[in-house]
């Protein structure tokens, strides 16, 4: 079966990595998913563009699955609509550890868009108070494009 969701195998720093790319619907195959996990996988969803209300449900059933089967997960490079989601549903991660999300930006001067991986190490926030240069027109700092207090809240709940 093929859904709108792929991935391919990779590795990042040593560690074995899935990189999903596509929508996270109700025609995602995420038991196709689960199966191609590692005992430690590092899922990369930098490419995901968007997710419904049937790919949340899906998603979270996902990840409590593989957790049931002793997988352990590492969401790395995770994408503004998952963000969005882990700032809204509190289990929208299970017992996932999150390393880095991208963060969208925007150009005042020219519209150019970009998304930059942010780590979160603690220096998040000031990264995305601090944007990058536009590589379209050569503007000094793009502009955040999102909520700036509302981006990195799951963070929070997180030491709650
Ligand atoms: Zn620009």
């Amino acid at each position: 079966m093929t859904g709108p969701l792929a991935w391919h195998a990779s590795t990042h720093a040593g560690r074995d990595t899935l990189v999903l790319e596509g929508d996270i619907t109700e025609d995602a195959d995420l038991d196709g998913l689960r199966a191609a996990l590692r005992t430690a996988t590092e899922l990369d969803t930098s490419a995901v563009r968007r997710i419904n209300s049937c790919g949340v449900r899906d998603w979270m059933a996902f990840l409590s699955a593989a957790e049931a089967e002793g997988k352990d997960i590492t969401l790395h490079r995770c994408a503004v609509p998952l963000v969005s989601q882990l700032n809204m549903i509190a289990n929208f991660r299970g017992h996932c550890t999150i390393t880095s999300v991208m963060a969208p930006f925007v150009c005042g001067a020219c519209d150019h868009e970009l998304t930059e991986e942010i780590a979160l190490d603690g220096t998040e926030r000031e990264r995305i108070q601090n944007p990058p240069p536009c590589p379209a027109c050569g503007a000094a700092a793009m502009e955040f494009d999102d909520l700036e207090e509302q981006f990195f809240a799951f963070l929070d709940d997180e030491r709650a």
